[in-house]
């Protein structure tokens, strides 16, 4: 961490900077110029308040060195983190795509589509039986009902299951059924708790961006999980608020490319609550493959226009088996497979 004192900043002023530095574990070593004096504090700068020291008097700025996340960043961390679901691996030379419904809705309807999740060449499957909903009276999921149904449909063609968890109070539920993958939806990407706790289990997490979050903000959010002790994240880019209102969310792709520099974990997309409309979801996830994505979280429903959530964003079982080829000519392209 660097201290730049003001202009002016006196011999007491910087003696007080160098003593609250040893009060905080730090050690300080002072560079008088001719025109400031800058002080360098050395030790773990990850714990300290630069608030607290911007408020000293005679402190002009103070500057980190090292990135605030520690576990989640790249420095200190050169290579790609893999991560192994049930021996699929995602972060790897392989970009995965993860397909599904929106919702949990009937059995007949998991088997479907789970059934078109293999066909098309998919190897994990998605669908929310928790459902974060805008409006309280429409359809909030089918629950524990809905993690049964899911798994008696994915199990039948081995397909690892993703599904979003929102409340930390049906975490041990989770874990009873087995989910591979756990979701943090945007709506919770800074519910700090609820980070803390999938933090402190061992299933690998897919921790969405926050539909207002800067870059930095979501790698904070990833280090609660990381600091806790699961180093399995992957994060998912699915759009942002902007002016725009033609479309669901803005989706950014250059945070794609600024995470690829600054973590060595995966990185995903979610053409479709980004885009909102099924027609978007080629476009947007040829855009993500080709700036480095790892892979794609894609909604498909057996039957589009029946779908109980998010129905004019689904996928049907051709258009999704349609997209995987068409992905797989860009992952060639670039030296991956699909
Ligand atoms: C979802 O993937 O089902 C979902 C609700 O997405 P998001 O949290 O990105 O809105
Ligand atoms: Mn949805």
């Amino acid at each position: 961490m660097i201290i730049i004192m003001n202009s002016g900043a006196t011999d007491e002023q910087v003696i007080g900077v160098e003593q609250k530095l040893l009060a905080m574990g730090m050690q300080a070593n002072v560079s008088r110029g001719i025109a400031r004096t800058v002080i360098g504090a050395i030790g773990d700068e990850a714990t300290v308040d630069k608030e607290a020291l911007e408020a000293l008097p005679g402190v002009d700025r103070v500057l980190r060195v090292m990135r605030p996340y520690k576990i989640v960043s790249r420095e200190g961390h050169e290579t790609n983190t893999v991560i192994d679901v049930k021996g699929i691996k995602i972060g790897g030379k392989t970009i995965q795509v993860i397909a599904g419904p929106c919702s949990v809705e009937t059995q007949s309807q998991m088997d479907a589509a789970a059934e078109g999740v293999a066909r098309a060449g998919c190897r994990l499957m998605r669908g929310g039986a928790f459902k974060p909903r805008t409006n309280p009276y429409t359809f909030q999921g089918k629950g524990v009902e809905g993690l049964e149904m899911f798994r008696n449909a994915a199990d039948k063609h081995q397909l690892p299951i993703v599904t979003e968890l929102m409340d930390v109070r049906m975490l041990d539920t989770f874990l009873e059924y087995g989910v591979d993958v756990i979701q943090i939806g945007t709506r919770n990407m800074q519910n700090f708790d609820l980070l803390k706790e999938v933090g402190r289990i061992h299933t690998p997490v897919i921790l969405k961006r926050g539909m207002a979050a800067t870059v930095t903000e979501w790698l904070m959010a990833a280090e609660y999980i990381a600091a806790g002790g699961n180093h399995n994240i992957i994060f998912c880019e699915r759009g942002v608020r902007s002016f725009e209102n033609y479309y669901r969310n803005m989706l950014d792709v250059t945070a794609i490319a600024v995470l690829k520099r600054e973590t060595h974990l995966p990185v995903i997309v979610d053409p479709s609550h980004a885009g909102g409309k099924a027609w978007m979801v080629p476009a947007l996830s040829r855009a993500a493959v080709a700036a480095g994505a790892d892979g794609l979280l894609v909604e498909m429903h057996p039957t589009p226009c029946e779908a109980w959530c998010d129905a004019d964003q689904a996928l049907d079982p051709q258009q999704l088996a349609d997209l995987m080829t068409e992905l797989r000519g860009i992952a060639h392209v670039l030296g991956r497979e699909l």
